[in-house]
Formats: C-alpha cells, structure tokens, sequence
C-alpha cells in the first residue's frame, strides 16, 4: 500500500476542490491536466469515506435506478426481515423522509425511461474514463476485465429483473445470460442454489479502489496539487473569487468544486440550496486473502451483497441503510453478512479481519448532481449513490470541461439541480 504524502497548502489558488474521494481526485485530476492551480481539502485525507470500501466494480450495465419498482417494493416490504439488504435508521427518520417520498415518485414508468437512458450515458463513457486515468497515473496493474457477474438463487426475482436486461440489450450493453451449469463453470465456487446469472462483460474490477485513490493522491501531489487536511465549513464570495473556511484556515479560490460525498449538502446552504442528497449507508467485512474462491465482483441479487477478490482480501459488501452523517454505523448488520458470504461461496475460509461502514450519496432518482451554482463559479459534483466508482472519472472529465468552458460529451440537463424544482431551495 502506497504511503500518503501532505503538502503545506497555499493562499490563493485557481480551485479548490472540497473531498478527497474518487470524484473530487477525478476531477482535480482532469484540472491539472487543464494546468490550472488546485487545491484538495479533505478532513480524513483521500479515499475517506465511500470510495474506500465499496465493492471495486465498474459496473457499466447496472443501468436502472434503485427506485425501480421491481426492487423498491420488494426492499421495503422485506424491512422486517433482519436479512434484507434495506434498512431505516429511526433516528434519523426527519432526514431521509422527504427524499423517501421522491425516491418512490421516482420510480414511475414515464421517469424510469429517462434515468436509464441518463445513466447509461455516463456508464457508456465510463470504461474509457476509467482506462484513461488508470493509464495516465499508472495503475492499470489495479483494474482487471473481469466483468461484474449478478446471480440470482430465485426464478421469480430473475424473470423480475428481465426489464434491466431488456434495457442493457436496447442500449447495447455486452451482456451473457447464464444458467446454473454455465455460472458454475465461470465461478466454480459458486454455492449450487445460485441458479442464474447475468454477466456485464464490458465492466471493469478495481481491485483496491482505496489504493486506487490514494496512488492518484499522491500521483496529484507529485504534480504540484496542494492539499489542506481539514473540513471545509464555509464558502463565501470573496473579491472576484471564494473564500473557503475549513478548520485549518482560510483559502481563496476563483473556483469551487463541492465534492464532498454524502456531506455536501451543508455546504451550499449559504447559497440558497438543499442538495436532495441521502445518506445510504453500506458495509464491508474482509475475509484473509485466498486464492480461487471467487474470479471477479460477484452480486447476489436477492440479498444485494457483493463479493469482490480484492488484492488484499475477499471483500464482501452489503446493505442500504437510509441514515445521515454523524448517526453511529450498526455492527450487528455486518455480522449478519459473513454467514450468507459463506452460504453463496462455501469455500470461503476464515473469519473477517477487519470491517468496515461507509455513506452512498445518494439522489431519489440515483442519477448524480453534476452543475453549476446559478450565478457563480461554484460546481457540484455529487449524489452518485451506487455507481459513484463507476462515474467517478467521467463525472471528474465532465465537471472540469464545464469549469473551463468546454463542450462536453454528454449532454448535462439530466443531472441538472433544477430537476428537483423547489425542492433544491433551502
Ligand atoms: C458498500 C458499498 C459498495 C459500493 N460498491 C460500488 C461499486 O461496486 N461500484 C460503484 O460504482 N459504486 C459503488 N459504491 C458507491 C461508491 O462507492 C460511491 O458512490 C462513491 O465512492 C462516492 O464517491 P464521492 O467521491 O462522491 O464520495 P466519498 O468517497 O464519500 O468522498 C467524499 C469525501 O468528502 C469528504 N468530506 C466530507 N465533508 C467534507 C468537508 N466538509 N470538507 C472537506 N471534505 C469533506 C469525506 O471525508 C470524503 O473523503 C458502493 C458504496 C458502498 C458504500
């Protein structure tokens, strides 16, 4: 594992980008290829939260939103069940209730047919984004063509999700529908009830994605990039720029990136704004590394837990649980995940070394928020909710081209604030 070096943080700087996971290093990334001045501030450093501990897969064919009602439905009628990969934390009830309600006005047939096609338009550019930056920074050796393998253990939840293979063939994702004897024969490991599969053969597998973000960390820094470990607290115009007022001191930006994951929102208050963004928690447990227990990312369906062969382990990762930042993570959730990693892939040896628990930003239509402040030279880039590994260099390329001027590839509207209408103003 690569060490993390610091460097003293200037004055005055072209953008300051605020958090330090794969979409604020994304975008510093495309910045400085852009040769403008940058600085990152992040509290815990890069790859602090979320694009830690997720699952590592580029998965360019999960192409239909969590408010689908194929598996909406079912995850909030299963929220009695202790298995059940969704989950409410009451306490914090007053802040997701809102976006609750839009997360399932989400999920009308009309809105579907518009996120996916959003969606696919971010994944279709986001291998490339993704080879690209691993290229440039030199950490292709963490990315494998392994695919991303979903398998289902239940006919009726397979025929369920045939809508997302019908949308993967009509955007033409590369996709193998598999039965038991051909899942078995690509992941030999793979428990016997797992009766059907469906592998996205274009999806990439990053192997160590904090590894992977702390390499572009120090790949940045090693390039002139500044950071600043401390928590920005506010952002106020400043002469033709930005003051940003972090618990180490202040800064002056001509630019703003707010990339701060799940704790973006806060940020932005000041300028009349409430990002709809949700906090959904997920958690890993890592088991000692092994050989030839599982090829590539693997998702159980039913239970929407992951197991990835990670270079330093088999990681497995599961749950949603709408929550907010600050409440306490639930370690009883990720006990309950290692007997059903070891039900899906028997050989599993060992007990977990170690856990983990981290927040999904996530929007109630699961596309992300790529804009600009109206009026200002303030970006956000956030809300990316389950794909945010995947979309995290594109959204990077696409953030930095609107700051600089630049057409970009893909067309903005649908991940645009005003979607939210009146809902986006505090
Ligand atoms: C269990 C799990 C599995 C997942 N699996 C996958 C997967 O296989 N594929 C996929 O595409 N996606 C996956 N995801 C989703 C993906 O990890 C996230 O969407 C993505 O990491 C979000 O990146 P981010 O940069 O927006 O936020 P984060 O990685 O959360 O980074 C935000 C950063 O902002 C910092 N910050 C917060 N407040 C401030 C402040 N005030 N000042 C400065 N910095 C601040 C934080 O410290 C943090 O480092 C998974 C997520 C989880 C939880």
């Amino acid at each position: 594992m690569s060490s993390v070096s610091w460097r003293p943080r200037p004055r005055v700087v072209d953008a300051a980008v605020i958090g330090c996971g794969i979409v604020g290093l994304s975008t510093a990334f495309q910045l400085q290829r852009r040769g403008l001045s940058c600085l990152l501030i992040d509290p815990r450093g890069p790859a602090g939260d979320a694009s830690h501990g997720n699952a590592g897969a580029v998965s360019v064919g999960n192409l239909m939103p969590a408010s689908d009602p194929a598996m909406a439905w079912p995850a909030l009628r299963g929220l009695r069940d202790p298995l059940a990969p969704f989950k409410l934390d009451a306490g914090a009830w007053p802040h997701y209730a809102a976006w609750l309600w839009r997360f399932l006005r989400a999920g009308q047939p009309p809105r579907i047919a518009a996120i996916v096609d959003a969606t696919h338009a971010l994944n279709h550019a986001a291998r490339a984004a993704w080879l690209d930056l691993a290229g440039a920074i030199g950490a292709l050796d963490l990315i494998s063509p392994t695919g991303y393998l979903h398998v289902y253990s239940q006919d009726a939840s397979f025929e369920r999700a045939a809508i997302a293979r019908t949308q993967m063939q009509r955007h033409g994702v590369a996709f193998d529908v598999l039965d038991g004897a051909q899942l078995r024969e690509l992941e030999p490991g793979l428990a016997p009830f797992a009766r059907h599969g469906v592998l996205q053969r274009d999806s990439l597998f990053v192997q160590e994605p904090g590894e992977f973000c702390r390499r572009l960390f120090n790949w940045l820094c090693a390039r002139g990039t500044d950071t600043l470990i401390a928590s920005a607290r506010v952002i106020e115009r400043e002469g033709e720029g930005y003051r940003v007022g972090t618990s180490g001191g202040d800064v002056h930006a001509d630019q703003v990136v707010v990339a701060a994951g799940a704790w973006s929102g806060e940020l932005l208050r000041s300028f009349g704004l409430r990002l709809p963004v949700a906090a959904a928690r997920g958690y890993h447990a890592m088991y000692p590394r092994q050989e030839g227990v599982v090829r590539r990312p693997t998702l159980w369906a039913e239970r929407y837990m992951v197991v990835s062969p990670m270079r330093s382990g088999v990681r497995v990762t599961g749950f949603k649980e709408m929550t907010a930042p600050g409440r306490p993570a639930r370690p009883g959730l990720i006990r309950g995940l290692a007997p059903q990693a070891r039900q899906l892939f028997p050989a599993l040896a060992g007990e977990p070394v170690s856990d983990w628990a981290g927040l999904r930003p996530c929007t109630p239509d699961s596309l992300p928020i790529l804009d600009r402040v109206e009026g200002e030279r303030i970006f956000i880039a956030t809300g990316h909710g389950h794909l945010g590994l995947t979309q995290g260099p594109i959204s990077g390329e696409l953030t930095a081209r609107s700051m600089m001027g630049e057409g970009s590839p893909v067309p903005l509207a649908p991940y645009r604030l005003a979607r939210f209408g009146g809902a986006a103003r505090a």
